[in-house]
Formats: structure tokens, sequence, C-alpha cells
């Protein structure tokens, strides 16, 4: 089952490393430990027989309940799977985020906001509801902001706004999607439901023409995708809408991050606030037994196991995201192990000067914490020396502190110096001159220097 030698793995590998291994069962890869953990995961949860088809529309009772893929998508679009991850299925429900993202990348926020809230409702996806204030509906994850969506859509005709949502999905998929006529044909002959919201909404003003839209929506959600193609779309959000297969940009930052916010507090319906306590990453699921979660700037995952708990959630889809959550830490609050090893290393190179080492990825909250690491430490030493050398990659917030830590110790009648070689912390033309050397036996013997004058006086 997926194992990293089949000829499954062997097609996605292959086309992502280079070079190529010639002989890849000689010594195992970093990437098959991986593959072996997912592999793991699959067949622990593969006895978990519990919840049911879903059965509001007739085709999908007709599906095998034992179905179980699970795909990751690295961000640079590198794929583990394991199981079924091939399996066809409908996408459902996890069509509405990006129909949402869609309508946001074509006519603006604005414009979106207007028609669709992003509160979360608490309510089943299927509620027929508008907000009792607003009378629109509450966030585009249930079925009547989803509806409204895809009404927001540009197109004249509905083949038109289909086409650019299927487009929209296989720019994500990295793939062209095709529809499943059945599963489409059995939910509009029997869709009572939706219709009653498109309705609804008809008479707040949210929609015109209930029916051409129900007919785009029906579509949309009768889209077939597998496990691999959910990963492939939710790396493409990790990313900041950038497919990384295909490195095409599919839509901006500012749309993903709209987006990704109405996945976090929605995208699970009234399930929503136990998935991200427990598994704490923005995602969909949908009917078909889909679950799309994504966690920023780092991973893509889909999941495939059509049996659903009373919310209408994949059970084992859960169940999996849980444990790879707890077990490989990707809940997205989980403090980044840069920001608590920020300070690399604290020494003194000579009495009243003391050094502090800083890597990794200075963002706020790790400047944050060598700032507060500085100021107990103060009554310690007279010059502060804080060396950057490592450091990857700084956001101009920490770089803010940074130099106002250089300040600060000044104002104090101490000394605060900065070892940027790059000038990645400390710009040239910002006035710290006097304070910023190129290596840190330049800043070591200056703190000398003023030591002996300063304390002479
Ligand atoms: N097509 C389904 C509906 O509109 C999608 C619901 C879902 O996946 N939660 O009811």
């Amino acid at each position: 089952m997926g194992h990293p030698h089949d000829r499954r793995f062997r097609r996605s590998a292959v086309r992502l490393l280079t070079p190529v291994r010639s002989a890849p069962w000689l010594d195992p890869t970093m990437a098959e430990l991986v593959q072996r953990y997912l592999d793991q995961l699959v067949a622990e949860y593969a006895p978990v027989g519990d919840g049911a088809l879903a059965d509001y529309i007739p085709e999908l009772t007709t599906v095998d309940p034992t179905g179980f893929g699970l795909t990751i998508s690295s961000s640079d679009g590198f794929l583990y799977e394991s199981g079924d991850a091939r399996t066809e299925f409908t996408i459902q429900s996890i069509s509405k985020p990006f129909t949402y993202a869609l309508a946001l990348d074509r006519v603006g926020q604005q414009a979106v906001d207007a028609k669709i809230g992003v509160e979360p409702s608490g309510d089943a996806f299927n509620e027929i509801s508008v907000d009792e204030h607003t009378k629109i509906p509450k966030n585009p994850m249930i079925n009547a902001g989803a509806i409204a969506a895809v009404s927001l859509v540009p197109g004249a005709t509905p083949d038109e706004r289909f086409a650019q949502i299927r487009d929209f999905y296989s720019a994500c998929a990295g793939r062209p999607l095709e529809i499943d006529e059945d599963v489409y044909r059995s939910e509009k002959a029997t869709g009572s439901r939706n219709r009653a919201i498109a309705y609804m909404l008809t008479s707040f003003g949210v929609l015109d023409e209930p029916d051409d839209v129900l007919d785009v929506y029906f579509r949309q959600c009768s889209l077939r995708v597998t496990s691999v193609d959910l990963a492939r779309m939710a790396a493409t959000l990790a990313r900041g809408g950038i497919n990384p297969q295909t490195g095409r940009r599919v839509t901006g930052a500012p749309v993903v991050q709209r987006t990704l916010s109405v996945m976090v507090t929605c995208g699970m319906y009234n399930g929503a606030g136990d998935w991200v306590s427990a598994v704490g990453m923005p995602a969909k699921s949908g009917v078909g037994g889909g679950i799309a979660a994504v966690l920023p700037g780092q991973l893509g995952i889909g999941v495939y196991s059509p049996l659903l708990d009373g919310r209408g959630n994949s059970v084992r889809g859960v169940l999996v995201c849980r444990a790879l959550s707890e077990r490989l830490g990707l809940h997205f609050l989980t403090v980044g192990r840069e920001s608590r090893a920020t300070i690399r290393a604290v020494y003194e190179p000579r009495p009243g000067v003391r050094v502090y080492e800083l890597h990794g990825d200075l963002m706020f909250a790790g400047a944050e914490k060598a700032l507060r690491t500085v100021d107990r430490d103060c009554g310690e030493f007279a010059v502060g020396v804080f060396d950057v050398t490592r450091v990857d990659t700084i956001n101009d917030p920490a770089r803010e502190l940074l130099a106002g830590m250089s300040t600060t110790l000044r104002a104090a009648g101490k000394q605060g110096y900065v070892v940027d070689p790059d000038s990645a912390v400390v710009r040239p033309d910002r006035g710290f001159d006097d304070v910023v050397f190129r290596t840190l036996d330049d800043a070591v013997a200056a703190a000398g220097e003023w030591l002996r004058d300063n304390q002479s006086r």
C-alpha cells in the first residue's frame, strides 16, 4: 500500500526529485521515512468503520465505504501518498472555499462582503438561514453562502460561469477536473433543500436567477477529485496562491488569507471549534468523504474516506488529520522551533561583554523573546553584542525590535552592538554605523575599547 518502491510512488518521486536516484532501493531516503510513516498511519486507521455514507443524494450511497486514501504535498510540491490516494470521488463542499476565493479574485472583497458574511454559524451545512441582522448568508462554507458565492462569479451564462469555476479548481489541482454526471443529475433531481435556500436568498435580494445559480452549484459539487488533487489544491493555498507543482500563480495572497480565515472558523461546520482545537489547520470537508487541510507555508493535506459523522465530516478523515497534527506538531498555533531557538548561544568573550548569537527565522515573536532575555540579563553586562550572522530571514517588526534593543541599551548607559555582515538587520542608511560591525572580532575589540574609556571615567 503506497510503498515507495511501488510504481505509484516512484511516478511522483521521479517527476519531482532531481537528480533521479539510479537505485533507490539501495539505501532508504528521507522521503521513504515519511512515506513509511504515512503507510503506518493508514494501516492503523484502516479498521475504523464508523459513520455512514451520505444518502441525501442517492448516487452517493453507491460508493465503496471502505475507501481510504491520504496524500500530503509539501510546499514545494513533493507528494507522499498512501492507500486509495488516487480514487476519485466528488468534491462536494470542498468546492466552497475555492469558489469563494474565485469570487474574491474576480469581483473583490467589498463586493463579496456585501453578499456573504464571515461569521461562524454553528448551524448545519444545509441550514436554511441568513444572518438575522444583515440578511445575508453568515459565511461562505454553509450552503447558503456557497450558493451566493457562485452567483458572484462573473459569467453571462451558467456554462460560462461553470467554466471559470472548473478552470480555477483545475489550476489549483494541476490537472483538468471532470464532472461526475451521475452525481450531478442525482443531486439536481433531488436537491429540494438547496432549492429552498436559493429561493430564500433571492427573496432577500442576495441573488437573481436561483435556478441558473443552483445548476452551477450542483455542477461544481460534482467535480471529481482524488486525495492527491485535494493535497495539491490545499498546497496551492499553503503557498499563498501559487500551485507548487506547476509554479503558476492562481490567485493573490490577500484572497488566500481571507479564504483560509473562513476555513479556520467555518470549514468544518458545527465541528469547527473541535477541529481547530484538536487539529489546528484551516480545512474543508465534503459529504463525498474528502477533507482538504492547509498548513500555511508548509503543507497541503488531502484525505478520502466516505463514511461520515453526523455533521457531514469524514470520520476517519478527521481522526487521521488529528493524528497527523498531534504527531508531527502541525497545529498552526504551535510555536515554531525557530522562535523557541532564536538564541543559539550566549557567552562572554571578555568580562562585561555578552554575545547573543541569534539564528533561524527571526519574526516578531522570536525577536520579542530575545528582547526579553536581554532585558532580564542586562544588569550583568555593559556591552551586549547581537550576532545575527546566522539569521536566515528577518521581518520588519523583528528588525525594529533589534534596532530598538541597541538604542535602549545606550540610553541605559550601556552599549548594544550588532554583528551584521550582510546588513540583514540594520540597513546602512539607518544611522547605526557606530554600533554595527562586519565581524564578531571587530565588535568585541570595539567593546573592549569602549569599556576602557568608560570604566576609567
Ligand atoms: N452538494 C452538497 C450540498 O449542497 C454538498 C454538501 C457538503 O459537502 N457538505 O448539500
